[in-house]
């Protein structure tokens, strides 16, 4: 049997100390936390939304009580993935490291007064004791919190090449632009009996060896692009300059050479934004992981700007049934088409993720609940009226039901979705092909 002795007498255990202290003054101590930190201009923009307030105070008591349990952290796994999650939970909504230590800081402050108070013996174990188990929690949390970070930064650099999608767009235009203002000036120069430029040596050639080749390494595209030019320099050209008069043939033979290289220009880029930029290859919706980099700051934007924010969830009614009467194949064609639906009636500045199999999560940013309201109901109107591609005499009537959500200003962005996706299971138990809002 196990005695503790020391000179002064038997202490009392140290968990119950904490404990005791914690159950006595627990609320004022989380009370204390709360004001302090929003004395931190850093700290207030995370804790001013009511939401978090609210659920702060009791799953900080909740965090304080399981740490002081007899059971020690660096003991109990389920306690330490506990505190992986809210370092992930942290990171999510980007509260600074630093803030998270400083309201540890807040806590052990207080619960050495409290000792001080007691003026017990043992304090000075029992203050050990609770600075290495709150110690031990920020530690994990924060290694949780760096790696996530860093997870996102990744994604980050995913948007940025999303972004890069909507540049692409210009840089395609700007080539077949470039294109065609070399054939114009071949043109002009066959008529003068002037020497002809290569494709090669145009500024468009230019582009293709040194960002093309670049930019879409080995495609096939490529390939067949850098054959065409190839035969255009080395056949076609010299054929028109060592013919004297005006050869038809040999005119439309380059015609037919230049649309095909501006064919293959716009085939390059759509091959790269579809693929590499992330957009779901059958309905072209955006690739869900770009979701948490692009919420993220919408969110942020949201808060610090003051703007209003939506976002809905659309779920395809009773689409099994339509895999199972019509076939696989046949529901891609009916899911890539409701996606068609659902683009052609956003606004250019939505961003349409493929969410899941067959729902799509839209995100509005500056609009309003009711204006979103607005964008819902004709997507739902339109997925309804749509004629479908499939066999004629087919009976085929395709429904969407549609949940809808309004930025509450908390800043986790999974409350946001969590909310829409609640409003979506309303709809569905309301009787499906429509529309509720959460909250
Ligand atoms: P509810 O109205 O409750 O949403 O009914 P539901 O049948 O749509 O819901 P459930 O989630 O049970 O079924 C969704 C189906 O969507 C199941 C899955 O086979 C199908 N699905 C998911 N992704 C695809 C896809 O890419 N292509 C096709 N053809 N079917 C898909
Ligand atoms: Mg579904
Ligand atoms: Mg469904």
């Amino acid at each position: 049997m196990l005695m503790r002795i020391s000179a002064a007498g038997p202490a009392a255990d140290p968990i119950a100390v904490l404990q005791a202290i914690v159950s006595e003054h627990g609320e004022a101590m989380v009370a204390k936390f709360y004001e302090t930190l929003m004395r931190d201009a850093d700290a207030a923009q995370f804790l001013s939304n009511d939401a978090v307030h609210g659920r702060l105070s009791t799953s900080l008591l909740d965090w304080l009580r399981s740490l002081l349990d007899v059971e020690a952290i660096q003991d109990s796994p389920a306690l330490q993935e506990k505190q992986r999650v809210v370092g992930q939970v942290h990171a999510r909504i980007k509260i600074p490291i630093h803030v998270v230590m400083e309201g540890a800081i807040i806590l052990k402050k207080q619960i050495f007064e409290h000792l001080r108070a007691r003026d017990d013996e043992g304090a000075l174990e029992v203050a050990q004791l609770a600075d290495e188990r709150i110690d031990r929690a920020i530690m994990l949390m924060s290694q949780a919190y760096v790696k996530d970070t860093t997870d996102g930064a990744r994604l980050d650099e995913a948007y940025r090449l999303f972004s890069l999608d909507q540049d692409l767009t210009s840089e395609k235009e700007a080539q077949r632009a470039s294109l065609l203002a070399w054939s114009q000036k071949s043109l002009f120069a066959l008529l003068r009996g002037e020497a002809l430029e290569k494709v090669s040596e145009s500024e468009f050639g230019f582009w293709i060896r040194h960002r093309a080749e670049f930019m879409f390494q080995n495609s096939a595209q490529l390939r067949d692009l850098l054959a065409e030019i190839e035969t255009i320099d080395t056949t076609l050209l010299p054929q028109l300059a060592a013919t004297p008069a005006r050869n038809t043939d040999l005119l439309a033979s380059l015609q037919v050479a230049i649309d095909r290289v501006g064919f293959l220009v716009s085939e390059l880029f759509q091959t790269l934004s579809a693929m590499e930029v992330g957009r779901d290859p059958l309905t072209r919706a955006l690739n869900r992981r770009f979701l948490p980099a692009i919420l993220g700051r919408e969110v942020t934007y949201a808060n610090s700007h003051q703007t209003p924010l939506s976002i809905m969830l659309i779920d395809v009614d009773r689409f099994k049934a339509i895999n199972d009467t019509l076939g696989h194949q046949t529901g891609d064609v009916v899911l890539r088409q409701v996606a068609q639906v659902i683009m052609d009636n956003v606004r250019p500045s939505d961003f349409v993720f493929r969410y899941g199999g067959e729902e799509f999560l839209i995100v509005s940013a500056e609009t309003p609940l009711e204006e979103a309201h607005g964008i819902a109901e004709r997507i739902r109107e339109s997925v309804a009226a749509q004629p479908y591609d499939v066999a004629q005499g087919t009976p085929l009537r395709v429904t969407a039901s549609i949940g809808l959500a309004a930025h509450s200003g908390h800043p986790d962005q999974s409350y946001f979705i969590k909310a829409a996706d609640d409003a979506l299971y309303r709809a569905k138990a309301n009787g499906r092909n429509r529309i509720e809002i959460a909250g």
